[in-house]
């Protein structure tokens, strides 16, 4: 009687063990197929079109939340939005000095300190020039000489006035203004990727029209790979070479990009600070990779205008990415080998490791 009694509890608690096991396992799997579960976001701001894939649980707000704050940051830094910081500090150049978000004197602050390395080739005040050759906008012109002389003394990164204590940012001279094209979409990348993180995404890969951020790996754990764009064809898909990142952000620049055709003669979006006109560079693309987006992104402008020599004795120092010449001559920095690969389409390249 007492061993029936002993035996029916044994069995009541395996049975109960059992269901416990396969409650556990249904869970189990559905929380790695949760992490595995693709999820994509289109949008646009900052005039380019922003694509997030992103996986795990809180992919989803995640992304919306990268989206979010994509438009914020966009309505605090663009001098296109009347009521933004940087449209502000513009409007009151040669004047009052204009309080700002934190946020904004943080990184005026630092877009000063970039521009101070760059041997005068990024200027964030070059937007009185890039406002009037207007290449992004819808009635570009080809500005004269005279035009240029005019307006080149308003270029001048020392002139921002930075007033720690108080908060405020001035612009010494009228008609002066800032314009954060330059930095504004690598910075964007690493502000997305402080909000992955937060939301506790894992892998992800985000695009902000071709500066692309790679966070994780996939969750097969291969790593994200990366194209170079073709700058030869206007599909934006089209890649010459891949590498693999992560947890980076790669910022191209290139004059194909942005640029408006006038009898024949190209003007494209990147303009030489010291000429105010765009840069007459040997560079078609150039690919800079960084943990920190607003480095790369300055310097995928800066190694534009630069021009190859200069550009590739950056890589020669340490940093990374890859360029291509328009001799068809690829130039990828040498801890990319590994990883890199040419697409067997892309006929008639050099690659060069420097
Ligand atoms: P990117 O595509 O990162 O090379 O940035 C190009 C954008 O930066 C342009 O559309 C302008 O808004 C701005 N820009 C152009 N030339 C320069 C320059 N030399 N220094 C800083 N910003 C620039
Ligand atoms: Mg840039």
């Amino acid at each position: 009687m007492n061993e029936n009694i002993g035996f029916k509890k044994r069995k009541k608690a395996f049975t109960a063990l059992a269901i416990l096991c396969v409650i556990a396992l249904c869970v189990g799997l559905y929380c790695v197929n949760m992490q595995k579960k693709r999820y994509a976001l289109a949008s646009f701001a900052m005039s380019t079109i922003v694509d997030q894939k992103a996986y795990g649980p809180h992919a989803n707000k995640a992304m919306q939340a990268v989206e979010q704050a994509l438009a914020k940051f966009e309505a605090e830094f663009s001098l296109y939005q009347a009521q933004s910081d940087i449209a502000k500090i513009n409007a009151a150049a040669g004047g009052e000095a204009v309080a700002v978000k934190p946020e904004t004197f943080a990184l005026l602050k630092r877009a000063k300190e970039l521009s101070s390395e760059s041997e005068n080739a990024f200027a964030v005040t070059l937007a009185p020039l890039s406002l009037a050759w207007g290449v992004t906008s819808e009635h570009p012109q080809v500005l004269t000489q005279t035009q240029i002389d005019a307006l080149l003394p308003l270029v001048n990164d020392a002139d921002i006035l930075l007033d720690e204590t108080a908060g405020t940012v001035k612009l010494a001279k009228k008609g002066q203004a800032i314009d954060l094209g330059g930095i504004a979409k690598g910075t964007a990348c690493t502000l997305a990727e402080n909000l992955y993180t937060q939301y506790g995404v894992k892998s992800a890969l985000l695009s902000i029209g071709g500066n692309i951020y790679a966070k994780g790996t996939k969750p097969d754990g291969s790593l994200y790979r990366i194209g170079f764009r073709d700058p030869l064809t206007t599909d934006t898909q089209a890649s010459i070479a891949s590498i693999t990142m992560q947890d980076e952000v790669l910022a191209v620049s290139g004059g194909y990009e942005r640029f408006f055709e006038k009898d024949g003669v190209r003007y494209h979006h990147i303009l030489d600070p010291k000429t105010g006109a765009p840069a007459n560079s040997d560079i078609v693309s150039v690919g800079v990779i960084d943990k920190d987006g607003t480095v790369a992104d300055f310097y995928s402008t800066t190694l534009f205008v630069w021009g190859k020599e200069r550009a590739l004795q950056y890589f020669r120092d340490g940093g990374r990415g890859m360029l291509l010449d328009n001799e068809k001559n690829l130039y990828v920095s040498k801890d990319l080998q590994d990883s890199f690969e040419l697409v067997e389409s892309a006929g008639g390249y050099t690659v060069v490791f420097i």
